[in-house]
């Protein structure tokens, strides 16, 4: 099963794929975190991405698209995989029918922007592992400790709330058309991104299940 989330900047979908890999066993791929991975370890890529990233814009198809033909290609993604984070425009989603991987369901998490932007302050990423936390609705279990490796869980540099009003206008002028492309190819499934995770995750196996 192929499957990939969609949604804007803080809807939940990195939060929403580690719970679906947990359940069916199939990898979270998250770009976001690889790029990051790149920076920290100083890669070609990394070393490409990491400006962009630091203004909240995309990272050039090229650099991307390179990381994830590679991670869909290793063992554990055999069985399937669930994209987070990408694709994220029209053309790294065409890039991947290209590559002939065949998509089974894009769940798609719908929240309002006013929303996005007041859960976005609270959010936490795990420097080490980039586990997602919220000190509202998903703490770590001792305050800024990672609760899987110990790592710091820190306030992305991207989280920053001027950061994150570019990066709403970016999802809405290159990603968000990707739901009409999935929905004409009938492969769209909406889910509301409830307050409560524990919601969204119900609603997202139902859409998965289906
Ligand atoms: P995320 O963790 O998914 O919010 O991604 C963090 C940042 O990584 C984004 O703001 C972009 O700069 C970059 N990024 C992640 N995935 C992609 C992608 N598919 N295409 C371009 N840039 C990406």
């Amino acid at each position: 099963m192929n499957l990939i989330f969609l949604g804007a900047p803080g809807s939940g979908k990195g939060t929403q794929a580690e719970q679906v890999e947990k359940k069916f066993g199939i990898p979270a791929v998250s770009t976001g975190n690889m790029l990051r991975e790149a920076v920290k370890n100083q890669t070609e890529a990394g070393l490409r991405a990491k400006s962009f990233m630091d203004a909240g814009d995309l990272v050039p198809d090229e650099v991307v698209i390179g990381i994830l033909k590679d991670r869909i290609a290793e063992d554990d993604a055999k069985k399937g995989f669930i994209l987070d984070g990408f694709p994220r425009t029209v053309q790294q989603a065409e890039a991947l029918e290209r590559m002939g991987v065949n998509i089974d369901k894009v769940i798609n998490i719908h929240v309002e922007d006013e929303k996005i932007t007041a859960r976005m302050s609270g959010r936490r990423v795990c420097e080490d592992c980039g586990a997602s936390y919220h000190i509202d609705y998903k703490p770590t279990k001792s305050d800024g400790v990672c609760d899987s490796c110990n790592g710091k869980a820190v306030l992305r540099d991207d989280d920053k709330p001027e950061t994150v009003l570019f990066r709403l206008k970016t999802y809405h002028e290159k990603t968000a058309p990707l739901i009409d492309f999935y929905d004409k190819r009938g492969k769209l499934i909406t889910v509301q991104g409830q307050e409560e995770i524990k919601d969204t995750t119900k609603l997202t196996f139902e859409a998965i299940e289906k």
